[in-house]
């Protein structure tokens, strides 16, 4: 089809022209004097664009499900307990590697698909830990499968409230380079996230962000680690360099990105996120359909999670958005799948583009048989948006 792709999944997400052009390049030696510029100014805008001034940042070329492995396995005994208190597909992925790598992980039955972790009860079940024998608390911040964004701030004070060792660790995937997150003030202890969402390139990076203290544990860790090792990473990071073939092409579109999200601003990226997701929640409102998520208060800025209409497959909608209109909708995952579809908006995005996208959305509901006014969301996204 002629004209652009409208590509609304949440993740991988559009690539800015400047990061396509900054990728564009001839292979280059990583053993050369000249990569330590490249790599020790993206390792230094990566912890800024963080808000930390006191972490060990580490760059894997793999993706966010990597980012997962590094972050367990160098900063928690093999057959320790987990507790994760979330619910979604993110969450059950990670609690389900967990598992493979032989960790024990405990989940909290009484938060379902739509809910966030519920501190009181994050703080009730630590405070319950007499032993310590939970090591680690692992918060999805924002669950890419249901648009639901945890408060991280208030699961920290949860942990402080209980006074209970276990280090905090949070999959900031999909809200890492769109959402506010304060990886010192709020002391999370590993922080992680992918490169294909709100960082706005291919897949293909894993970022991991460790506290002093994480750092501390990670040294004191016993038995194998393999390719995910963070010892050799940072060892050769201190010297400007990777202790194996680096992505050079990726690393110079994280530079790129990074110099984007910098000259925006961190508070009119995450105020922009804010009102581009206001705009999709109230075509939502507008078109009479609900959302996974169940609070207002933590519905996420950078998806959102449409349910879909009685009588119409998720999936059947967007094959047909895709085919004949164009647009790339998230699908409804794990329980959710046929049940629901989703909208990304995050990253390289404005109201411009997100207004296209809605108004192909009111389409294929169309399409679908849906009785829907035809405008009806857009223009409820542009009274948001005036
Ligand atoms: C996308 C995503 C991941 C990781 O997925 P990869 O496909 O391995 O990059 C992990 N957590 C969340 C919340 C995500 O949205």
């Amino acid at each position: 089809m002629p004209g652009r792709h409208h590509l609304f999944v949440p993740g991988p997400t559009n690539l800015p022209d400047r990061v396509l052009r900054a990728m564009h390049r001839a292979s280059e030696d990583h053993r050369a004097a000249t990569f330590p510029d490249l790599y020790r100014s993206v390792l230094a805008d990566l912890a800024s664009w963080l808000d930390t001034g006191t972490t060990q940042v580490a760059i894997f070329p793999a993706t966010g499900t990597g980012a997962w492995e590094v972050a367990l396995i160098n900063t928690v005994p093999r057959g320790a307990l987990l507790y994760l208190p979330c619910a979604g597909q993110f969450a059950d992925l990670w609690a389900e590697l967990a598992g493979r790598l032989g960790y024990l992980v405990e989940r909290d039955p009484e938060c379902a698909w739509g809910a966030t972790p519920d501190p009181a009860r994050i703080a009730a079940r630590l405070a319950a830990d007499g032993a310590h024998t939970i090591a680690a608390v692992l918060i999805v911040h924002n669950e890419t499968s249901t648009g639901v964004t945890a408060d991280l701030p208030a699961v920290r004070a949860a942990l402080d409230a209980s006074g209970h060792p276990a280090l905090l660790m949070a999959d900031g995937v999909s809200s890492i380079g769109s959402l506010p997150y304060h990886h010192d003030a709020w002391r999370v202890d590993v922080g992680l996230t992918g490169s294909q969402k709100g960082l706005m390139l291919p897949a293909g990076l894993a970022i991991v962000a460790l506290s002093t203290r994480a750092l501390e544990t990670s040294a004191l860790l016993e038995g194998p680690r393999g390719y995910f090792d963070l010892r050799p990473m940072l060892a050769t990071a201190a010297t400007g360099y990777t202790p194996f073939t680096p992505s050079i092409p990726m690393l110079h579109g994280l530079a790129e990105a990074l110099r984007m999200l910098h000259e925006e601003g961190k508070e009119a990226v995450w105020a922009r996120h804010h009102r581009l997701a206001s705009g999709v929640r109230a075509a939502v409102a507008a078109w009479g359909l609900t959302t996974c998520c169940r609070s207002t208060a933590h519905a996420s800025d950078t998806v959102t999670t449409i349910m879909s209409p009685d009588g119409v497959d998720g999936r059947a909608l967007i094959a047909d958005a895709h085919a004949s209109l164009d647009l790339a909708l998230g699908a409804g995952l794990g329980p959710l799948a046929g049940r629901a579809f989703r909208i990304g908006h995050l990253g390289d995005l404005n109201e411009g583009m997100l207004l296209g996208a809605l108004g192909l959305v009111e389409l294929a509901l169309d399409r679908a048989g849906v009785p829907i006014t035809l405008g009806s969301g857009g223009a409820a996204a542009l009274e948001t948006w005036r």
